[in-house]
């Protein structure tokens, strides 16, 4: 009996097949109906480069692999580095990185100055709204200097230090900043990076209060998207080195690229 059903339903099941016209296209899979979906209400990015007048720039660092994974080599490159330095270590040592366009991206800025020039009081709106977003790859890295034996995430930034709790609370809530990380605005024009990263290397050996709650720590790493994140130097010095021949550069020192701005555009000055 069960056979008789069963023949009669693939029966039917044949027939209708061979009955009906070729079935329309089957229904897009939950991500490409999602596509399908953005590509309607124009959100769609993939491809937007061709059709966008934005500045190039500002569309490879949103719309390239290429950046993306620039920025995930450089990180897990670095992250290698740190762990085989973090082995000649005895106590705390750190590895410091700038903040903006090293950790944390403010290419919306960027779009929204629409070309005009930097100014700090819309830089202040900006940092405030805290909507900075991560640069590929600085999450796990900097999780994974937490994760190594006397290892500390510095950050050396040059937001103001009055902009310090807002910048905080931007990396906090984004998994960039955790308990025990250290984070030093710029005070004034004389706290220079180089005086800062001393603050660090020095802790409560030094004169710098901002440090003072700390042990001194050799700083094993450096992370940044501008020349001064890791040296003091001005115009010619700063030219010349761009010669390929120092080996702290991809060993100690790592670039996270950044064609939006720098003090590359006024010659290091
Ligand atoms: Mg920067």
């Amino acid at each position: 009996m069960k056979a008789a059903i069963l023949a009669v339903i693939l029966s039917c099941s044949a027939h209708s097949r061979a009955a009906t016209p070729a079935p329309a296209k089957e229904s897009p899979a939950p991500h490409e109906l999602e596509a399908v979906q953005k590509q309607a209400a124009g959100k769609l990015e993939l491809g937007a480069a061709k059709k966008e007048s934005l500045p190039r720039e500002i569309l490879w660092v949103r719309d390239s692999v290429e950046y993306a994974k620039a920025c995930v080599q450089a990180f897990r490159w670095g992250g290698q580095a740190v762990e085989k330095a973090s082995r000649r270590q005895k106590g705390d040592w750190a590895v410091v990185l700038d903040v903006d366009e090293t950790v944390l991206s403010n290419l919306q800025y960027q779009i929204e100055l629409g070309g005009k020039p930097y100014d700090p009081q819309s830089w202040d709106a900006w940092v405030r709204r805290k909507e900075g977003v991560p640069i590929p790859g600085a999450r796990e890295f900097l999780d994974r200097v937490r994760s190594l034996e006397g290892g500390h995430v510095v950050f050396i930034t040059d937001r103001r230090s009055s902009q310090e709790e807002a910048t905080i609370e931007n990396l906090g809530a984004l998994g960039l900043f955790k308990d025990g990380d250290l984070l030093l605005g710029k005070i004034d024009k004389a706290d220079t990076k180089e005086a800062r990263r001393r603050c660090v290397e020095q802790g409560k050996r030094g004169q710098n209060p901002r440090c003072q709650a700390r042990s001194p720590m050799p700083i094993i790493a450096l992370f940044g998207d501008s020349f001064r994140d890791f040296e003091e130097k001005y115009e010619a010095q700063a030219y010349a080195a761009r010669s390929d021949e120092d080996a702290r550069w991809g060993g100690r020192f790592f670039v996270i690229p950044n064609p939006l701005y720098g003090q590359w555009e006024r010659g290091y000055k």
